[in-house]
C-alpha cells in the first residue's frame, strides 16, 4: 500500500482522486518540486520549499499553508507512513478546481497533491558516464517556474531514449541551456566549471546549485555563463545534475566523444563531494 496526501488527507494512492476540472490537468495550470529523502530527512528542504515558493509566485498562486514548517512535517509524515528508507517525494501544487475558463476563477483554493516513489539507481551511469542527445530548445521564456507544463521536455526526453540517448541537452541557437530533465555542465579548456546562469531560460536545479557551492568550497572556478556547441566539442569533461540523477558524466555527446569517452577527474571528484554532501545532511538533521 503506497500512502499519499490530497488537500489534506492522508490516503491510499490507488484510491486518491482529483477533479476533473482540476485545472493541472485541464490546462497545466500548476507547478511542482521532486525531493530526495533518507530516513526522514529531505535533502536540500530549504533551496526545493523556496523554489517551490517562487514557482508559485511566478503563476500567482498562494502558497497554500500559513508557513513552511507545516507543509515540512506534512513530507515526513509522508514519508513514515510509507515505511521507506530512502526514495523521492513528488508534490504538485495546482491552481484549483473549477469550471473550465482560461481566466482564473476568483474564488478557488490550490489542490495539493504528494506521494513518494522510487528511481533505481543504476551505479553504471556514473561510474561509466552517459551518452546525450542535442536538440532545440523549444520551450517557452520562463522555464525558471518549476510548471507542471513539461511537454517539449517530454518529448525529448522520449526522443533520446528511443534513440539510445540517455538525455537530451537543449540549445538555443547555438547555446546550451539545460537538459530536458537535468543542468548540464561542462569543464571547459581551462578547467573551469562553466554552466548556463540561472535565468529565466533554464531552471535553477536545486543539485545544479548545490554543485556549484561545493566546487567553489573546494576551489574550484565556476563561470556561470551559457556554452556555445564549438566550447562543448572543445571542453575537457561534461556533466549533468539533478536530484534523481544527482551528477552523472557525460562521456559521449550525439555519439561523439568528450576527450577520451571516460568521466573526467573533476567530475568524479565532483560526484564524491556531493555524495559527502548528502552523507553530511543526513547525519546533521538525525
Ligand atoms: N532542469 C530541468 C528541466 C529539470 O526538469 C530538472 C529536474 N527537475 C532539473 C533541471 C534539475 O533540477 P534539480 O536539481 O532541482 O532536480
Amino acid at each position: 500500500m503506497s500512502i499519499c496526501y490530497v488537500n489534506g488527507s492522508f490516503e491510499d494512492k490507488s484510491k486518491a482522486m482529483i477533479s476533473i476540472q482540476d485545472r493541472g490537468f485541464n490546462f497545466a495550470d500548476g507547478v511542482y518540486e521532486v525531493m530526495s529523502f533518507y530516513g526522514t530527512n529531505v535533502i536540500n528542504i530549504e533551496r526545493h520549499l523556496k523554489r517551490l515558493e517562487k514557482s508559485l509566485e511566478g503563476l500567482k498562486i498562494n502558497f497554500p499553508y500559513t508557513n513552511i514548517k507545516s507543509l515540512e512535517l506534512i513530507l515526513k509524515k509522508i514519508i513514515k507512513l510509507n515505511y521507506l528508507d530512502n526514495g523521492f517525494l513528488y508534490l504538485q501544487i495546482t491552481r484549483g478546481s473549477s469550471h473550465r475558463n482560461h481566466l482564473f476563477p476568483k474564488a478557488i483554493s490550490p489542490n495539493i497533491v504528494i506521494f513518494t516513489f522510487n528511481v533505481k539507481h543504476d551505479e553504471k551511469l556514473t561510474s561509466n558516464g552517459v551518452n546525450i542527445l542535442l536538440s532545440d530548445d523549444i520551450r517557452w521564456g520562463r522555464c525558471d517556474i518549476k510548471s507542471i507544463s513539461l511537454l517539449p521536455n517530454v518529448l525529448e526526453k522520449q526522443k533520446a531514449f528511443e534513440n539510445n540517448f540517455y538525455e537530451s541537452w537543449q540549445k538555443r541557437g547555438d547555446y546550451i541551456t539545460e537538459g530536458s530533465t537535468s543542468n548540464a555542465f561542462i569543464v571547459n579548456e581551462n578547467n573551469e566549471i562553466q554552466t548556463h546562469p540561472s535565468n529565466n531560460y533554464i531552471l535553477g536545479g536545486v543539485t545544479r546549485d548545490t554543485v556549484i557551492q561545493i566546487a567553489k568550497l573546494n576551489k574550484l572556478i565556476v563561470k556561470e555563463e551559457p556554452f556555445n556547441l564549438k566550447e562543448l566539442k572543445e571542453c575537457n569533461e561534461a556533466f549533468l545534475t539533478s536530484t534523481t540523477a544527482k551528477i552523472l558524466p557525460v562521456v559521449k555527446v550525439n555519439n561523439v566523444s568528450v576527450k577520451n569517452g571516460k568521466p573526467g577527474m573533476i567530475t568524479n571528484k565532483l560526484i564524491k563531494k556531493y555524495n559527502h554532501f548528502i552523507d553530511c545532511e543526513i547525519n546533521e538533521s538525525n
